[in-house]
């Protein structure tokens, strides 16, 4: 991993509000059934059939204090998924220094320096 980007002392990616982290059938596979109930909200709707895919429920991660109820934030400064092995297909995309990585930093930034105004 880029030295410059460590997710393990950042998290930034995983902080959004309600609706943010889509959990897709193949997520929720991956999960398990256990742990879909326990950290995927109830569906809001569905997504419907296209072309090799079926309708399925339209899911999202759990939020909790601003961020995915599936972050420890136990220890301070760190920052570590619980399910980090099976977690969905959008938190993947998240490769550090990539653009949705630079554009969450950049939010949590902005986030971090209005909080230490107030
Ligand atoms: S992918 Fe980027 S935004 Fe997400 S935790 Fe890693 S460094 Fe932070
Ligand atoms: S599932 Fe893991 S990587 Fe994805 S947003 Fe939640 S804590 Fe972050």
């Amino acid at each position: 991993m880029d030295e410059k980007y460590d997710c393990t002392t950042c998290g930034a990616c995983c902080y959004g509000k309600r609706e943010y982290v889509q959990v897709f059938a193949d997520d929720a596979a991956r999960l398990g059934a256990a742990r879909t109930a326990e950290l995927v909200a109830p569906a809001v709707g569905e997504i419907p059939a296209s072309v090799g895919r079926e309708s399925e429920p339209k899911r999202f991660m759990k939020m909790t204090h601003g961020h995915c109820i599936a972050l420890r934030t136990d220890v301070p400064n760190r920052f570590l998924c619980a399910v980090y092995e099976d977690r969905p297909v959008l938190c993947r995309a998240f490769k550090p220094g990539s653009a949705p990585c630079l554009e969450a930093r950049a939010r949590m930034k902005v986030l971090s320096s209005a909080a230490s105004r107030r």
